[in-house]
């Protein structure tokens, strides 16, 4: 099969709302009226970012989840999505699942396949997404203010824990739910959506809890405390045994994978905030508060009794672990 068939026959649809879709040298798409593109990209390398072991469906949804929930942490509608696929060889009953799955993704946000590539090398996925969002409306990471609450949306720690029991590094066995958290997350479209004119400051957890804090402490310029029992934590990190109780610590504040949305929201919108997890079927919470940065724009992370827990590694670095 050469790349053309590969392309007409897996990843080529007729364009339904492009100006112009697959099969040109590029695409022609424009943003809803009134609405301007959020654009992002995110690239999936094997070893790096998923296991081998991973079921090419989930692989193909994967890639969609993660790019949309950029989209989501921005408060933009997914529309269109361009694909680079690289691929050591082409089998056949391979490139089917994946396309499957990223198919069956793609349809359930209405997002169109507007072109992209294929090449021959070690397996990586590349999308890029585009959403509709209004110009002056979009959900950023600075705009977290003095006195506003911080909320996360789901419960974390599980899709760190299972990669984790996957790879050996903690000695347990990951359950089918956990290590689901981390191979088929969702993106939080919805809540994206409807958090727009209500959130100050949004972000998506993909590396850490922390470090996603940090970078909304950083961008606004002020402090952000979390209080440790807040956090929803999955059942991994509930149910941990004691001698893993460090490292499942460590899974609910630092490791990635879990597509939740981090967003801080004013004092007043508690309830609303509140009737809007509850209304897109999330088990979110308010985990801390913005104050005023004194020197620097930092996280800190306090427990039960009100003592600052001190927060070594704060998150993934790609460049850090090899
Ligand atoms: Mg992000």
């Amino acid at each position: 099969m050469t790349e053309f068939e590969l392309i007409g026959r897996f990843f080529s649809r007729r364009a339904a709302s492009a100006a112009v879709g697959n099969g040109d040298d590029c695409a022609v798409i424009a943003p809803s009226a009134g609405q301007a593109f959020a654009v992002t990209t995110d690239t999936l390398v094997e070893g790096r970012h998923f296991l081998p072991t991973i079921d090419p469906w989930k692989l193909g949804r994967r890639v969609v989840h993660v790019n949309l929930s950029d989209l989501a942490a921005m408060g933009a509608k997914p529309r269109y999505a361009l694909l680079s696929l690289t691929l050591p060889r082409i089998d056949e009953s391979w490139v089917t699942r994946f396309a499957d799955g990223l198919w069956h993704a793609l349809d359930e946000f209405d997002v169109e396949l507007v072109g992209g590539n294929t090449t021959r090398g070690p397996l990586a996925i590349a999308m890029t997404a585009f959403g509709d969002v209004p110009p002056e409306g979009a959900l950023l990471r600075s705009g977290a203010n003095v006195g506003n609450e911080v909320w996360v949306s789901g419960a974390l720690g599980d899709a760190g824990w299972a990669l984790y029991c996957m790879i050996g590094d903690i000695k347990a066995e990951a359950t089918a739910d956990q290590i689901a958290r981390y191979e088929c997350p969702t993106a939080r479209v919805a809540l994206g959506l409807a958090l727009r004119g209500i959130a100050t400051s949004c972000i998506d957890i993909s590396d850490g809890l922390l470090s996603e804090a940090q970078h909304l402490a950083s961008a606004s310029n002020v402090c952000i405390d979390i209080q440790l029992p807040a956090i929803p934590t999955g059942l991994a990190t509930q149910l941990a045994a004691p001698e893993l109780a460090a490292r499942a610590q460590h899974c609910l504040l630092a490791t990635g994978d879990a597509y939740e949305l981090l967003f801080t929201a004013p004092e007043t919108a508690h309830r609303d905030v509140d009737a809007l997890l509850r209304s897109t079927g999330l088990t979110g919470a308010c985990i801390g508060s913005v104050i005023e940065a004194d020197t620097s724009p930092t996280v800190r992370v306090f427990d039960a009794q009100s003592r600052q827990i001190n927060v070594a590694t704060q998150g993934w670095d790609h460049f850090a672990h090899d």
